[in-house]
């Protein structure tokens, strides 16, 4: 199945466009952290990037057993900390996703009931 190129121009510099497009299709373009799906939308697509696992600040290497398909915000949450492997970092991207999904939903919770009073 074709896939739009333009997506991988947001592949991390250190990885080509051949060796980004490798790793998208051996994760199916699914973030290996949430499990967001690159191909269900283009909206979807356009946040689908390749994650060094132990990051390059890390000293992380640009090798197949190192890079997962991630998307941008699970990219951004994961930082660069540096985990014992691909599960551990998996949990930390989790944990905080759901951290911070509750603080939106309590936050949002908190203007429709200021909304409804108002
Ligand atoms: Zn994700």
């Amino acid at each position: 199945m074709p896939f739009n190129i333009m997506t991988l121009s947001l592949v991390d510099r250190p990885v080509s466009q051949a060796e980004g497009l490798k790793i998208l299709e051996r994760d199916q373009f699914c973030c290996q952290y949430c499990g967001l799906d690159g191909k269900a939308s283009f909206e979807n697509a356009l946040v689908m990037s390749v994650d060094f696992v132990v990051p390059r600040a890390r000293k992380g290497k640009r090798d197949p057993g190192n890079l997962v398909a991630c998307c941008r915000p699970c990219n951004l949450i994961k930082g660069t900390r540096v985990y014992a492997n691909l599960d551990e970092a998996k949990k930390y991207v989790l944990a905080q996703r759901e951290e911070m999904h509750h603080a939106w939903e309590s936050k949002r919770g908190r203007a429709a009931a200021r909304a409804a009073t108002a």
